[in-house]
């Protein structure tokens, strides 16, 4: 038997075979995982790593795909989604989710409950564990603010609980997360308003739909910010608010943001990254680094 016939056998209709990463990315473009798998409890993530382990095979994790573009030629091995396990339970002052729950659901449950210092991260549309690794963020709030403690599964399929204290992060970096699969974390927020909080997350979600390309696929800001700038900025006064390859364009509402406008090959979108990387140089000496991730290979 090989790793693809046991999963199939362990996962059943939760096994699925050369799928598309396209039905899994919000850039609605990629190839094909080889497996596709939703483990739901720690035994069956264990489960999966150890099999990866005897086999050798490459195990990616996805949330829920907003910052991630894969290669036309697809994943090699195993890729297991979080979607599976979604709860989010409040405690006094406290929320915790599981790793495959949506930050936009959490944002809004501390918002009515009247508890605040996530509202301003709503609607970012990743899940709380895609959230954890990048310490994804906006309007100056960052999950790394408010976040407590994450538990985990190493690759080695061992369970632990990390503290903030414990973890280096920075803005949209987490030192070592690779190393883990996060399955759950526990933020502590603060007493406010309800009203007051609500009003803010609307405003928030109102600002997106107004200054964000949202009615197109992408995977939000393609760059990170760079020191005392803005990537979009820097893009823009390059003149390259539109333009486009393939079916891939910077988008003309968001110059950080590259949407898939027309049936975008993944590497129409990866030459948009490199052309744009290679102007901005050219123009303002300044070498962008990519806040998105690439997966599998590339034609
Ligand atoms: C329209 C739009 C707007 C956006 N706006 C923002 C914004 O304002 N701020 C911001 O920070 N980002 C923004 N993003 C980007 C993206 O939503 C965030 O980075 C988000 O945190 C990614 O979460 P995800 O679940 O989609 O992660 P994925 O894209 O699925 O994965 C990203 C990385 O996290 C890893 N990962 C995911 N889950 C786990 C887990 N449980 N354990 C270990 N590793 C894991 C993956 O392996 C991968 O390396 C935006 C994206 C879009 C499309």
């Amino acid at each position: 038997m090989d790793y693809k016939q046991e999963l199939k056998n362990f996962f059943g209709e939760r096994c699925l075979s050369d799928e598309s990463m396209a039905n899994h990315t919000t850039y609605r473009t990629g190839g094909p995982a080889e497996v596709y798998i939703y483990p739901a409890t720690p035994e069956e993530w264990s489960f999966v790593l150890k099999l990866a382990e005897t086999y050798q095979v490459p195990l990616h994790i996805i949330g829920f795909g907003s910052n991630i573009l894969v290669g036309s030629k697809g994943v090699p091995g195993i890729v297991c989604s979080t979607k599976q396990m979604n709860n989010i339970l409040v405690e006094a002052d406290c929320i915790k989710a599981q790793a495959g729950a949506a930050l936009d659901k959490m944002c809004e449950i501390a918002c009515q409950a009247g508890l605040g210092g996530i509202e301003k991260l709503s609607g970012i549309p990743g899940s709380i564990g895609g959230a954890v690794y990048m310490n994804a963020g906006a309007f100056g709030q960052e999950t790394f603010d408010t976040l407590e403690y994450f538990d985990v599964i190493d690759r080695q399929g061992r369970p632990a609980t990390l503290l903030k204290e414990e973890i280096k992060y920075a803005y949209r970096h987490v030192e070592g997360i690779q190393n883990y699969i996060v399955l759950s974390a526990g933020f502590k927020l603060t007493r406010t308003d309800f009203t007051q909080l609500l009003e803010t997350r609307n405003s928030i979600l109102h600002k997106r739909i107004e200054k964000q390309p949202l009615n197109y696929p992408s995977a939000g800001s393609v760059f990170k910010r760079p020191a005392n700038d803005y990537a979009s900025r820097l893009i823009d006064d390059t003149g390259l608010r539109g333009l486009s390859i393939g079916g891939a364009k910077v988008s003309e509402k968001h110059a950080g943001f590259i949407i898939n406008f027309n049936h975008a090959t993944p590497e129409d979108i990866r030459e948009l990254m490199r052309q744009i990387r290679e102007k901005v140089k050219a123009k303002h000496g300044i070498e962008l680094e990519l806040e998105q991730i690439l997966w599998g290979n590339f034609a």
